[in-house]
């Protein structure tokens, strides 16, 4: 892939969950760390799935990574000596985040953002469709379905084991809430 290499730029990792976004991150990480680059990374306060420190994929590769609560908190961590910023799980952060990796691209940082481009529902989830846009580079990255093995592209929400409802909330007490990655085809959204 062409890279410029005197100015900055964004490139995205979409995909469902387990499609590999962390993974393909901290592989981008380990990368820019060899060519002994100057390098930060960011995941919102809200995924504790495995390490309040570090971005961790489903297959237990990890890369240290600061939590933050907003988008513009990554100006307290960056200087004039950063050259990479990782963001994983994008999609929870504030819509600012866009402007943010504009502005930190402007000022020739390279920003890798890895995040879902759609929610459980198959809808756009949150700052991830306007990250893309404005992106130099998007990798977009499939699972495998669990239901039939083909390539998925979507997450599937299940409730006590059933697909969940296009209106059921966030969060509910005493259920057991579950993803995993589905095709078109086999991706179920009750309305
Ligand atoms: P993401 O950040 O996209 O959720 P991860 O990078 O954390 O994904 O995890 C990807 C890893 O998850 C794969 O390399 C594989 O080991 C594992 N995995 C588990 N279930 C699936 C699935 N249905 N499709 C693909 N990979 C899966
Ligand atoms: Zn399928």
């Amino acid at each position: 892939m062409y890279r410029p290499v005197n100015h900055g730029y964004i490139e995205v990792v979409i995909g469902p969950m387990y499609s590999g976004k962390s993974e393909e991150l901290i592989r981008r990480i380990k990368r820019a760390r060899i060519a002994k680059q100057n390098i930060v990374v960011f995941k919102p306060k809200i995924d504790n799935r495995y390490s309040v420190e570090d971005v961790v994929s489903h297959s237990g590769d990890s890369v240290n990574a600061i939590p933050i609560n907003s988008a513009k908190e990554i100006y307290n961590f960056i200087d004039s000596k950063t050259q990479v910023v990782g963001i994983d799980e994008v999609q929870f952060f504030d819509e600012e985040i866009v402007e943010i990796a504009m502005d930190l691209a402007d000022k020739g940082i390279r920003v890798i953002a890895a995040g879902l481009d759609m929610d459980f529902k198959g809808e756009p989830f949150g700052p991830t469709p306007n990250l893309l846009a404005v992106a130099e580079f998007v990798d977009k990255i499939q699972a495998i379905c669990s239901v039939c093995g083909q390539p998925a592209n979507r997450s599937q929400r299940l409730i006590n084991g059933e697909p969940a409802r296009y209106d059921d909330p966030i969060i509910q007490v005493g259920a057991v809430e579950s993803y995993e990655a589905r095709c078109r085809k086999c991706h179920v959204v009750y309305k």
